[in-house]
C-alpha cells in the first residue's frame, strides 16, 4: 500500500510518500480501503512531538473513512462493502467509564488512530470494529471523513458537556476551524445565540454562513470587553475554548454568573496564569471535552446527512500532498478543513 509516513518528528516537510506492506486485520479489526482521511491540527501537534513521542515510523490520520475489504473472524456488525468511520480513539467498551458512556476517560483501551494504530494517511488500513461507526450512503467520502472530529466533537462539546440550550448565549473562540464552524452551527441549530471570535477578517462571511449572531474579530486576542458591549454586560452562559491558553483569560472575562467554560483545544500546548476569585465569585463550571464517542458520531454523522449541520470541508488534495497540507494549516491558509484522497491503487 502507500502511505505518507513519518520517519521522525518534527517539520511537515518529514511527512513522505511510502510504499509500506498492505496491512492484515487481526481477528477483531476490519481491513478498509481508505476513501479519504482529514487532516486535523492534532496532527501537526502530533508531528511536531508535542504530544510527546511517537511509535515511528508512524502514519498520521484519525479522521479516516473507508470500505470494508476485509473483516477479522471475532468481528461483528460489519460486512465486506460497508462504509465505515473511525473514532478519533479506542475505549475497552467494559470499565467503569466505559459502560458510564464517558469512553473518553477509558484507561484501559486508549489507543488512538494515527498514533498507536497506524491511521488514515494511507491507502489501505486496519481498524478494531470497535472503533469504527457507520457511514449512511447519502454521505460523501470527504464529508463524512471529517465528521467525527469536527461535528462529532461538537456534538461532545456542546450538548454532552456544556450542555447547551436553547436560548442560550455561546461565546466560541477559534471559530473558524473545523470544530468551531460545526460548533456555532449546531448550538445556533439548538437554538443559542453564537459569538464567534476569529482572528482573521477573511473568515467572518463563513461564520456569518454557519449561523453566528455576532462575529468578533480580533487580532490582539482582547475580545472580552466586545463581547461585555454585544451582551450588554452580562457575558455569555457557556463558552467553547478551542484555542486554549491564548484565549483562556479573556474567555474567563466574558462569563456569566454560573457560566460553563468547556476547553477543548490548546493549539499551542502553553499554559497561563488563572485568577481563582473570578471562578468562585461567578460559580463558574470549567470543563474538559475529549474525543467522542460511538453514539455521538453516529449523531453527527446523521446531523450531516440530512443536512441540518453543513460539512466544513473546504477542499480535498491528493494523498500526496498531505505535507502541504500541514504546512498551509500551520500557517493558517485553510478555512474548514482539508482532506486527503488516496489515488486508486
Ligand atoms: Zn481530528
Ligand atoms: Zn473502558
Amino acid at each position: 500500500m502507500k502511505a505518507v509516513v513519518l520517519r521522525e518528528l518534527g517539520a511537515a516537510a518529514n511527512l513522505t510518500l511510502a510504499r509500506l506492506p498492505d496491512p492484515e486485520p487481526a481477528r477483531d479489526e476490519v481491513l478498509l480501503a481508505v476513501r479519504a482521511c482529514g487532516v486535523c491540527y492534532h496532527d501537526i501537534i502530533a508531528r511536531r512531538g508535542d504530544l510527546g513521542p511517537l511509535p515511528l515510523p508512524a502514519v498520521l490520520g484519525h479522521e479516516v473513512v473507508g470500505e470494508v475489504l476485509a473483516v477479522g473472524e471475532s468481528v461483528t456488525g460489519f460486512r465486506v462493502g460497508d462504509r465505515a468511520a473511525t473514532l478519533q480513539r479506542m475505549s475497552c467498551g467494559e470499565c467503569a467509564h466505559c459502560k458510564a458512556n464517558r469512553n473518553s476517560l477509558c484507561k484501559v483501551d486508549r489507543r488512538f488512530f494515527g498514533e498507536e494504530i497506524r491511521g488514515g494517511y494511507a491507502t489501505r488500513m486496519t481498524a478494531p470494529a470497535m472503533g469504527l461507526a457507520h457511514v449512511p450512503d447519502s454521505l460523501s467520502w470527504p464529508d463524512a471523513a471529517t465528521v467525527c472530529c469536527t461535528t462529532g466533537t461538537a456534538v461532545h462539546v456542546c450538548r454532552t458537556r456544556g450542555r447547551v440550550k436553547a436560548g442560550e448565549t455561546v461565546l466560541v473562540t477559534g471559530a473558524s476551524g473545523g470544530v468551531g464552524l460545526q460548533a456555532v452551527q449546531l448550538c445556533t441549530h439548538d437554538g443559542a445565540r453564537v459569538i464567534a471570535v476569529t482572528s482573521s477578517e477573511s473568515k467572518v462571511n463563513a461564520l456569518v454562513d454557519a449561523g453566528a449572531w455576532h462575529v468578533v474579530v480580533s487580532r490582539d486576542l482582547a475580545f472580552a470587553k466586545d463581547v461585555k458591549r454585544i451582551t450588554a454586560g452580562d457575558g455569555v452562559d457557556v463558552a467553547i475554548e478551542i484555542v486554549g491558553s491564548a484565549t483562556f483569560p479573556q474567555t474567563l472575562k466574558c462569563m456569566a454568573p454560573g457560566g460553563r467554560l468547556v476547553v477543548v483545544g490548546n493549539l499551542d500546548t502553553g499554559t497561563f496564569q488563572l485568577n481563582p476569585g473570578l471562578v468562585i465569585v461567578k460559580e463558574l463550571e470549567i470543563l474538559g471535552a475529549y474525543a467522542t464517542t460511538r453514539g455521538e458520531l453516529e449523531t453527527a454523522l446523521e446531523l450531516t446527512a440530512t443536512k441540518k449541520v453543513k460539512s466544513c470541508v473546504s477542499e480535498v488534495v491528493p494523498l500526496a500532498d498531505a505535507a502541504r497540507a500541514h504546512f498551509r494549516l500551520e500557517n493558517r491558509e485553510i478555512a474548514g478543513r482539508a482532506v486527503l484522497v488516496p489515488d486508486a491503487e
